[in-house]
């Protein structure tokens, strides 16, 4: 059976408000500080749209942070939840195998637009990771794809920005991780959490 998408939803929102002064302060770090409101906000406005039109959840996900939430990361974002979404419409029975086809057309869609590679302190530094270990797939795909996201967002505290507002600050945010990248390992917690 596919994921539950309204819970996925509905906690991965509880998770940004939660994370919310965390990833603002990594922000004005590295960055202007919006992404802990681009993401809660955002999250919060999707809630909204979905309590009002039903259907899928990550469809009106994708759809809110591609037309309203701001900054690099919302389209970014965006593409990655609509492919998520697509995928889930798709193929509906083998939730790992969906969810490893959406998740690497997010990823394929976000370095065609944003251009970043692994190792650039983005949120493909989480992303790529967690694609790979959903590919492997098995019984525990998504706890280790939470994990290999986890991972890939704290290795991002040791990198130096190429990409986007953190290459201005040079070494100002290393030992901090990356923002985004914090966001995209939430996103795969969350989803472990509904899997198992
Ligand atoms: P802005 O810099 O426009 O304020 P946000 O604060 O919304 O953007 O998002 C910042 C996050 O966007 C960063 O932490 C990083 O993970 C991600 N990001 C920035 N540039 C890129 C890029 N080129 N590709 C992928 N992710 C990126
Ligand atoms: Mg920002
Ligand atoms: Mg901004």
């Amino acid at each position: 059976m596919a994921l539950n998408e309204e819970v996925i939803l509905r906690r991965y929102a509880a998770a940004a408000e939660a994370a919310h002064a965390e990833l603002t302060e990594l922000d004005q770090l590295s960055g202007d500080g919006d992404f802990g409101d681009n993401l809660r906000n955002g999250l919060r406005d999707a809630v909204r749209a979905y309590e009002k039109s039903g259907g899928s959840a990550l469809r009106v996900l994708g759809e809110v942070f591609l037309d309203e939430v701001g900054g690099t990361s919302g389209p970014l974002l965006g593409l990655l939840f609509t492919e998520i979404a697509r995928a889930h419409e798709k193929q509906g029975t083998d939730p790992a195998a969906a969810w490893a086809a959406g998740t690497a057309a997010g990823l394929a869609a976000i370095q065609r637009v944003g251009e970043a590679e692994v190792g650039d302190r983005t949120l493909v530094d989480a992303l790529a990771p967690a694609v790979e270990a959903l590919r492997r797939g098995g019984q525990s795909a998504f706890a280790a794809a939470a994990e290999a996201a986890g991972a890939g967002a704290a290795r991002t505290a040791e990198m130096r920005a190429r990409m986007g507002r953190a290459s201005y600050v040079g070494d100002r945010a290393k030992g901090a991780p990356d923002p985004g990248a914090l966001g995209v390992a939430v996103l795969f917690w969350v989803v472990a959490t509904v899997a198992d």
